[in-house]
């Protein structure tokens, strides 16, 4: 068995040949807000994402996870890239293809090395309860910002990340400082207020969990702060400081592959909304959902060219899609009739 510190810089080392931008080590006991995360649960502010209220046992605890495990691997991936020139947008997470399986592969190749090395490992990329960003933080990635993300000192805060827990014993990175200072610029954008105070999110008011989580109707109140977002936003990413470094992903299928104008997408059928997202984060979503979403920024900044195609849409057996088309065609109707 290597001594402990080689054998960390060699499994870094690994990390970062597999193509991870950067790699770092925390023990198994890593300092965790557990009464902050209860809290936040207990708050309601997770909305209707049920799964953060599960397995908290080994969520808050990870050693619950893998009884003999000594050190937590965090790995980050960069996926910065410019925001196409196109009608709406999507968060740049979701431009490409997703990030799950691509991850997911490489760390199965990196815990293989591992167990070479007499190691048992648990790979995770949000396949498991494992709070990535505290951890990360702890891990010498970086620190949790006001925005309540991670934020590298070069990558900003566009990384994906993923973890191994092991029962290799490998060095703790030192922990990062909080950079934030007295900037408060993401909570300032947010078009929703969906920061109660710094370092909290309330999900039920961002327009990421908005677009992308929940299921039934937009509540009226946020559809015209959700503006041009049709998947996620990236508001308060984009106006922090930390990503004016941010450098494009070397990652070719993260690159956006382009889109159909907004519009045209509404006349699909199921089957050309799966073919199209294939293999990207936003098949998830499902067609019915993006069309909601479509018609919640047609609202925002469509225009009387876009009125057939909702018409269309409000005649829908789907009454929230019906509603929502509904709801643009008035938006566009009362900016026409402004001469806007
Ligand atoms: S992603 Fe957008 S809506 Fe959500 S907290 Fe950030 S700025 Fe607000
Ligand atoms: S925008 Fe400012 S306050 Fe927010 S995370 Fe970035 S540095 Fe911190």
């Amino acid at each position: 068995m290597l001594p402990t510190d080689t054998l960390t810089e060699r499994c870094r080392e690994k990390a970062l040949e597999l193509g991870f931008d950067v790699c770092g080590f925390v023990s198994i006991d890593v300092e965790l807000r557990r009464d902050y995360y209860l809290q936040w649960i207990e708050e309601k502010q997770h909305g209707t994402m049920a799964w953060m209220e599960r397995n908290n046992d080994r969520r808050l605890e990870p050693r619950n996870i893998l009884p003999e495990a000594r050190s937590i691997l965090m790995v980050g991936l960069n996926y910065y890239q410019d925001d196409p020139d196109m009608r709406g947008r999507i968060a740049k997470y979701a431009l490409g293809k997703d990030y799950h399986k691509l991850m997911y592969k490489r760390l199965k190749l990196l815990c293989t090395w591992m167990r070479e090395q007499g190691g048992a490992q648990k790979p995770y990329v949000d396949t498991g309860p494992i709070l990535e960003k505290p951890i990360a933080a702890q891990a010498g990635l970086g620190w949790v910002g006001k925005s309540t993300l991670l934020l590298h000192r070069k990558h900003g805060t566009f990384l994906f990340l993923g973890s191994i827990i092991t029962t290799l014993e490998l060095s703790p990175d030192n922990v990062e400082n909080d950079h934030c200072g007295s900037c408060t610029r993401c909570v300032d954008i947010c078009p929703t207020n969906a920061f109660p105070t710094p370092y909290k999110l309330d999900a039920t008011r961002c327009i990421s969990y908005l677009t992308i989580e929940h299921q039934g109707s937009i509540p009226v109140e946020f559809r015209e702060a959700i503006g041009d977002r049709i998947y996620g936003c990236d508001d308060c990413l984009d106006v922090c400081p930390w990503n004016r470094w941010a450098q494009k992903t070397r990652e070719s299928k993260f690159h956006f592959s382009g889109l159909p104008d907004l519009a045209d997408t509404l006349s699909w059928t199921d089957e050309d909304f799966s073919e199209h997202f294939q293999g990207t984060p936003i098949k998830r979503l499902k067609f019915p959902r993006w069309k909601r979403n479509v018609c919640v920024v047609l609202g925002n900044i469509g225009t009387t060219a876009d009125l057939k195609v909702l018409q269309s849409l409000a005649q829908s057996d789907d009454e929230i899609v019906a509603e929502h088309a509904s709801w643009a065609i008035t938006k566009i109707e009362e900016r026409s009739s402004n001469g806007e």
